[in-house]
């Protein structure tokens, strides 16, 4: 494929392959759009990041006013190369000197897709211009699911039933009442369909399930049939750390209580591929190593980074910031995979790390990856997937967390 195939296929699939490296760029509008048939998702909206003011540019101080965010990121990385770093700093380092090479060379073939980066300003800017969301008049679904009254909230679910094979889509428009938290939601396979809930519309994918709980419901999940367990499960949890930003956005949670996490128990018969997103924290790398993917029935866990860039192609920060990387790992390993080799189904085993790179959304908003490990996933086609701790929803997946709902909001998304 040539690079004007390839930015084809970008615009019909959302990835583009690039030549030369174990590298791919996508973009999450266009991945997550595939769940929608009414209903667009505005770029703008969803990149809206790029278009606040520069978090890496470097505005001057006034005086009396406290430092910028990067003003205090060079003063940190300053004084941590004045300093010698400590034992796990240095494994920290060696673990990132390891990486760079791959992440260098998966930046150079961006930089070098000259007629990617020219398309890439359009890509987030779409043709709506909607950066400015009205998130203070959001529902908050961590406090309302923590309130009393949680077991009485209802969603009114709206969905248009065709009345028939006619040439016009004749529908006829029904409505339910769910409960909204500790219950698991379906949305019927055939279009998506229209929540309502304290004033906001919610745009809920066809073919999708949610569960609006906290940590203390998760085995509710477990399903009653081992056949119908997953073969996709990613998992994003909300990791302690000392960022105020991240407490700002979300609860976190105490990380040896993901060892309580029901992994095993979700993964189907046929084998499952389990994905966690972790954060750079030498510490946690480690937990996670020795005892929380054991626990969980994961070996020999594959690396892949999921590189952030700008929207002229740059890193969003400078790759070698010891404390913020412009890049975020995430583990893949396989469960019962054993059994699936011999049940004869199909998939390729991973092997080596792989780049995936985008322009980041929202704080912490993770890139869709089902299409880009389609290859990798076991079981029967097409695979059951689980979202652990998402804010979002998709077609044939079930999304778990105390806001699965977050990004669903009509804010986000426009009518065909
Ligand atoms: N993958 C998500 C995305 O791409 O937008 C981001 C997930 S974020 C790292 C972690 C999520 O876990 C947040 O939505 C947070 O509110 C949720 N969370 C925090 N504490 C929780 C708890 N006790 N039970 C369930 N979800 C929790």
């Amino acid at each position: 494929m040539d690079a004007s195939d390839e930015l084809r296929s970008l615009e019909a699939t959302g990835i583009y392959r690039l030549a030369g490296s174990r590298a791919a760029f996508v973009d999450p509008v266009r991945l997550l759009g595939e769940s929608y048939r009414r209903f667009r998702l505005v770029p703008s909206a969803y990149y809206s990041r790029s278009f606040g003011p520069s978090r890496q540019g470097g505005e001057a101080q006034a005086e009396g006013t406290a430092p910028s965010p990067d003003r205090k990121k060079r003063k940190r990385k300053r004084q941590t190369k004045a300093r010698e770093l400590n034992a796990v700093e240095r494994i920290a380092e060696a673990r990132h000197q390891e990486a760079r090479p791959l992440l260098i060379s998966a930046h150079n073939s961006l930089l070098d897709a000259k007629y990617l980066l020219e398309y890439l300003p359009g890509m987030i800017k779409g043709d709506e211009c909607r950066p400015e969301l009205e998130t203070s008049s959001e529902n908050n679904f961590v406090e309302l699911g923590g309130s009393w009254r949680a077991p009485f909230y209802e969603m009114t679910i709206c969905f248009q039933k065709p009345l028939g094979q006619d040439e016009a889509g004749t529908c006829d428009v029904q409505k339910r009442s769910s409960p909204l938290f500790n219950r698991v939601v379906r949305v019927e396979e055939n279009g998506e369909a229209e929540g309502e809930f304290q004033g906001r519309l919610y745009v809920l994918p066809k073919g999708s399930c949610f569960m609006t709980t906290d940590f203390t419901h998760v085995r509710d999940l477990i399903p009653d049939n081992p056949n119908t367990g997953y073969n996709l499960i990613v998992i994003d949890p909300p990791w302690e750390n000392g960022c105020v930003r991240q407490k700002e956005a979300y609860p976190t949670l105490p990380n040896r209580n993901l060892l309580y996490l029901p992994v095993q128990e979700l993964a189907h018969p046929a084998g499952a591929l389990v994905v966690l997103w972790i954060t750079n924290r030498e510490k946690l790398r480690r937990f996670v190593e020795e005892e929380l993917l054991p626990s969980w029935g994961v070996k020999d866990p594959t690396e892949f980074y999921w590189l952030k860039v700008k929207s002229d192609g740059s890193l969003i920060g400078d790759l070698d910031l010891f404390h913020h990387r412009p890049y975020e790992c995430l583990l893949l390993g396989y469960i019962n995979v054993n059994r699936e080799a011999e049940s004869g189904s199909k998939f390729k085993v991973l092997q080596g790390s792989q780049v995936i790179m985008s322009v980041p959304g929202a704080h912490s908003r993770k890139p869709p990856l089902q299409k880009i490990l389609s290859e990798y996933i076991p079981g029967p086609k097409p695979p059951r997937c689980i979202e652990l701790f998402a804010r979002e929803l998709g077609s044939g997946w079930t999304s778990w967390g105390n806001e699965p709902l977050h990004f669903q909001d009509s804010a986000y998304f426009s009518k065909k």
